[in-house]
């Protein structure tokens, strides 16, 4: 075995792994990466087909992302954040701004126009998302946002109209069925993943779920199988929303309205690649919205253009769309941002808010209304660096080009898994895409977890040459915005005969 690799397995617990599986296999050790391809100590090269668990954005060792890191390190790496602003950090603050308000920005923005005219342009400009909060990952934007929301309910609501039991306000969160935000203690109490959860249920605070539109097995879908997204020929009337509806209902009646709706916007990741058919999102949010709950939107995974253009129904030509709550026209109090930050470089986080939240924690020193929370490498100059470069490349038309073919490409030739017996659903949100295994497409009849399907496939896949991880029995294809349409041919290819390979005999 490789002597990196013999270290590994002498020193190196792996997340999310069952070291003993971990343990009787030589790992594939990365020594390099370009574009979107990977290579191994041993030269192998593989196609990076889940961007390195959703990070990455325009390919590894992007020659202008490598330039800013190396222009920001002549000048210092890092100061903190505590008592001391820096000069990357605050322009990235701007420009976050600028790119999650869409409707209030410079006119390059062409929806802006589609916006102006919608009499929804009020309520979101009310609702400006114009500080920023910088941490270090996806869990910790989300618990940022959790802290931040738990406080601002419990400062600005009255607890006049409760009974007297309860004066004290509990501020009650409601996220979605299999929702994952994250692996600190807050974030997995907005999760709803048994299988990640249950063990830890005893650290947990208690939160609300609330059925999400999983189309493709939902018991109110009466739509027979058919060889397309599930999305597009089911057959319900909306259940899920009034769900939706009277789960704030009953919990108003409580006297305790909900504080805050935590959601993915349009395709849930961890959960499955679970996508939501188009209006689900503004319906739901509205909901939300008029029981009085905040919004939390956890971007972590779908923003920086990852959910592609195929949603913006709200104007005719392309736009710089950048998060997929814009898809929806929905606007939150709260943005939660990560792993494409820094365009998948370097791990920074942030959680964008409103003005009006900002202001509850205003007061007297002695107050003490602070926002009592912080991490070492808040703000950190090289991420900034990195994630001003990324945010760069991203509004420029290489890139807009780019994912408007990747997107199409991907469409196209994902089409051909459908011959497929053991391919049920295939979900595209985008540059995202999940494959649902199933043991035969007629019945929908899922693998059992312990039948490793989803596993054994991308294990295939990598012997090919391709690189994914699967969630549960869906296969994860999200590759870096620069793939070539050759590359994806390849890792469609490689996804086809794997499949083959694994259940085809089955
Ligand atoms: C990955 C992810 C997180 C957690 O981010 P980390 O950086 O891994 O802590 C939270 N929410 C979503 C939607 C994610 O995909």
């Amino acid at each position: 075995m490789n002597k990196l690799a013999k270290l590994d397995h002498q020193f190196v617990w792996h997340p999310f792994t069952q070291m003993r599986d971990w343990l009787k296999r030589e790992p594939v050790v990365i020594v390099a990466g370009n574009g979107a391809v990977l290579r191994d100590i041993r030269g192998r090269e593989y196609l990076d087909a889940n961007s390195s668990i959703w990070t990455n954005l325009h390919g590894h060792n992007h020659p202008r992302i490598n330039a800013a890191i190396q222009r920001q390190l002549k000048k210092i790496a890092h100061s903190s954040a505590l008592g001391l602003a820096n000069e990357p950090a605050s322009i990235l603050a701007r420009e976050l701004v600028t790119a999650t308000n869409p409707e209030i920005c410079d006119l390059r923005h062409t929806i802006y126009e589609s916006y102006a005219k919608s009499p929804r342009k009020s309520q979101i400009a009310n609702r400006k998302l114009e500080k920023v909060f910088f941490s270090d990952n996806g869990s910790t934007a989300l618990e940022v946002a959790l802290k931040l929301a738990y406080e601002f309910t419990r400062r600005t609501r009255s607890a006049g109209s409760l009974p007297a039991s309860h004066r004290r306000i509990e501020p009650r969160f409601l996220s979605l069925a299999g929702a994952y935000h994250g692996d600190t203690v807050g974030a997995v109490s907005l999760g709803h993943i048994d299988l990640f959860h249950k063990s830890y249920s005893g650290l947990l605070f208690k939160t609300d779920r609330v059925m999400s539109p999983y189309c493709y097995r939902c018991p109110f879908n009466r739509a027979k199988p058919e060889r397309a997204d599930a999305r597009e020929y089911r057959k319900c009337s909306w259940e899920c929303v009034g769900l939706v509806e009277k789960k704030f209902t009953t919990q108003r009646r409580k006297g305790n309205p909900y504080a805050a709706f935590v959601f993915e916007p349009l395709i849930q990741g961890a959960a499955g690649m679970i996508p939501q058919p188009p209006g689900w999102l503004r319906q739901v949010t509205e909901i939300g919205r008029g029981h009085g709950a905040l919004l939390i939107a956890d971007e972590v995974m779908t923003g920086f253009g990852r959910t592609g253009f195929s949603h913006s129904t709200l104007n005719s030509q392309p736009s710089t769309v950048l998060f997929a709550c814009q898809h929806e026209g929905v606007q939150p109090d709260f943005l939660c941002l990560a792993k494409g930050l820094t365009g998948g470089y370097l791990p920074m986080a942030a959680t964008l808010t409103t003005q009006k939240v900002f202001d509850a924690f205003l007061g007297e020193y002695g107050d003490f209304k602070t926002f009592f929370h912080g991490h070492s490498y808040t703000a950190n100059q090289l991420g900034a660096a990195a994630a001003l470069a990324s945010l760069d490349i991203l509004q420029g038309k290489t890139s807009i080009y780019a994912r408007q073919n990747l997107e199409k490409n991907l469409h196209d030739e994902l089409q051909a898994l459908w011959s497929l017996p053991n391919v049920g659903d295939i979900r595209q949100v985008g540059l995202i895409a999940g494959i649902e295994l199933v043991r035969d497409w007629r019945s929908r009849e899922p693998f059992d977890l312990r039948e490793r399907a989803g596993i054994r496939v991308c294990e295939a896949m990598a012997r090919r040459g391709v690189l994914t991880r699967p969630v549960g029995n869906v296969i994860v294809l999200m590759p870096p915005y620069c793939t070539t349409k050759a590359q994806l041919q390849k890792i469609i290819r490689a996804v086809f005969d794997s499949i083959r390979e694994v259940l085809g005999k089955l």
